[in-house]
């Protein structure tokens, strides 16, 4: 047994004592206790050792000599230290707890929201014997309830997923309706083989469709990912294997992920660029448009396959599998959009101009039968007036007569307005022919119209009735006033010198005077009456006026 000296026992005793100090520390960390004064006392109050040391103390075993006692303070110095960085690791172990309790306290409330998102999935409201034991798992998640409960409520939700009369209906391809899509039942019993080979299939052909999925949606940027990790998981021999492919298929969800955040700024891009695209193609549509029959066709021939490349357009969005598929094919659609439309400007600019010389040429025609028609309405106007002119004295003929004495039978039917009739002859006219000759008697007849016409009213209508008979419409006038102007007429003619070739001719004029009256139901009857006076006039010696 080895003697231990006067000096070396207080230092093995303060090393003890250490030592004890270090343990106490290191239990209180352990115990997750603060490590305070109080906390420390108390721990090493518990410690026989301790006891024992200061025991010993009492006893005088520490007395120590000034060389002793140096050596103690640099010991005590050094214990100081060690009980500092003990306290700088248990305020380390602190952190690391609440860390840890953070952690723990985030992967509970992440494992029970994935609990109740996954629980909510199964539900199936047409069965509710499998809705009956969710809710009950929901409660005890949601109730926090022991972990042997909640896995027996787990297991006996398992068993009705498991279950084929859970789920007795059997989609078309054959699985089960839940998890049917991925895990495909291959026993014909219904019932799940859970041995690791079969597991393992059945592992395999979700993964497979699960991959299928994605090829769709990732499009062919990714094919040679996709066929490797295809690979792997078909040639995957143990569960062990194939679990190892997970982080591969992760890889590619979150390639997925990315990919549709991604696409997701492209395709409002995109879209705004069609839009823009769109927009101008509207705008040119619109310039182009031709309201022409040709025109009209060939705007709906446009139209027609405006519509097609959109419709097409809008197929591709559906089936293409990536975004720069999808742009590649809008591109193309715009570009052949914007080629037929520059065709149908072309087209349409070809038509315009057709139609632009067309119209001048119509206008040119229309000018020259506009002329024409001016032409043919003056000579049909200067061939009524003829019509209704005399040749010989270029007064009003009887046509015209009949005309005009119509409408002022009119007037006085309608309005009472008073008119009255002069009818004169030239007395013995025959004589003068024969005497003088023809052409005199035209002579004669031109005279004595130019000397008879300046004496009556403006109003007063002088006309040939035919031969040597002249008539005379008097608007407004009775037949007093009428019969002063036919004695005037019959003076006037007796004084006028009618001269052919040196020699005078003697002329006079019978005339008959008449007025309307109400009796008169057409102008041949007051022309009657005229007649009558005048005939009268030559009865009773001529070249005189008669009224009736
Ligand atoms: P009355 O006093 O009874 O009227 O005798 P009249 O000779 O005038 O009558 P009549 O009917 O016998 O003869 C009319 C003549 O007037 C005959 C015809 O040649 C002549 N006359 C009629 N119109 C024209 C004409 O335009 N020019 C010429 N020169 N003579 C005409
Ligand atoms: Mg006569
Ligand atoms: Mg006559």
């Amino acid at each position: 047994m080895a003697v231990t000296s006067s000096r070396q026992r207080p230092i093995q005793s303060l090393e003890r004592l250490s030592e004890v100090v270090i343990d106490t520390l290191k239990e209180l960390s352990s115990n997750r206790q603060p490590l305070t004064t109080s906390h420390l006392c108390q721990a090493m109050s518990g410690r026989t050792e301790i006891m024992n040391l200061l025991a010993h103390a009492g006893n005088g075993e520490f007395a120590q000599s000034p060389e002793t006692e140096h050596q103690a303070l640099v010991e005590v110095e050094s214990l100081k230290q060690m009980v500092q960085t003990a306290r700088a690791d248990k305020k380390q172990s602190d952190l690391d707890a609440i860390n840890l309790r953070e952690q723990s306290s985030r992967v509970h409330s992440f494992c029970k929201r994935s609990l109740l998102a996954l629980t909510g999935l199964l539900y199936t409201p047409n069965n509710s014997l499998f809705f009956e034991a969710i809710d009950r798992f929901k409660k005890l998640v949601l109730d926090e309830a022991d972990l042997d409960v909640l896995e027996a409520s787990l297991n006996e939700l398992k068993n009705a997923v498991l279950n084929k009369d859970t789920f007795p209906k059997e989609s078309e391809d054959g699985s089960g309706g839940l998890f049917g899509k991925w895990f495909k039942r291959k026993d014909a019993s219904g019932g799940v083989d859970l041995s690791r080979e079969v597991y393992l299939k059945q592992l395999q052909d979700a993964y497979l469709s699960i991959l299928a999925e994605f090829r769709q949606d990732l499009g062919r940027d990714y094919l040679d990912h996709f066929t490797k990790v295809e690979q792997d998981v078909r040639e995957s021999e143990s569960l062990e294997q194939l679990l190892a492919r997970n982080s591969d298929l992760l890889s590619l969800i979150q390639s997925y992920i990315r990919l549709n955040n991604q696409e997701r700024g492209e395709v409002t891009d995109l879209i705004s660029e069609i839009g823009h695209s769109l927009i101008q193609i509207e705008a040119q549509f619109l310039c182009s448009f031709d309201r022409t029959a040709e025109g009209h066709e060939s705007n709906s021939a446009f139209g027609k396959m405006l519509d097609g490349q959109m419709e097409e357009i809008n197929h591709s969005a559906q089936f293409s599998k990536t975004l720069a598929e999808f742009k590649e094919l809008v591109a193309s659609r715009l570009s052949a959009i914007r080629l037929a439309l520059e065709e149908k400007q072309k087209a349409d600019r070809h038509h315009e101009e057709a139609s632009r010389k067309e119209k001048e040429n119509l206008q040119v025609h229309l000018h020259s039968l506009k002329k024409e028609i001016d032409q043919a309405h003056k000579r049909s106007k200067a061939l009524e007036k003829e019509s209704l002119m005399d040749a010989l004295t270029g007064i009003p003929n009887r046509r015209a007569y009949e005309r005009r004495v119509r409408e002022e039978l009119q007037r006085f039917v309608r309005y009472r307005q008073n008119f009255s009739l002069i009818l004169f002859d030239l007395d013995h006219f025959k004589l003068v022919n024969d005497n003088y000759g023809h052409w005199a008697g035209d002579k004669c007849l031109k005279e004595l119209i130019k000397r008879i016409k300046p004496t009556l009213r403006e109003s007063d209508y002088l006309a040939r009735y035919g031969g040597e008979e002249f008539v005379i419409v008097l608007p407004g006038t009775d037949q007093e006033s009428a019969y002063k102007v036919g004695e005037r007429l019959v003076r006037i003619i007796e004084k006028t010198r009618f001269l052919y070739q040196g020699q005078e001719i003697p002329l006079t004029i019978s005339v008959g005077v008449t007025q309307v009256c109400g009796s008169d139901q057409n102008h041949e009857a007051i022309f009657n009456r005229v007649d009558k006076a005048m005939y009268e006039a030559k009865q009773s010696g001529r070249n005189r006026a008669v009224l009736v």
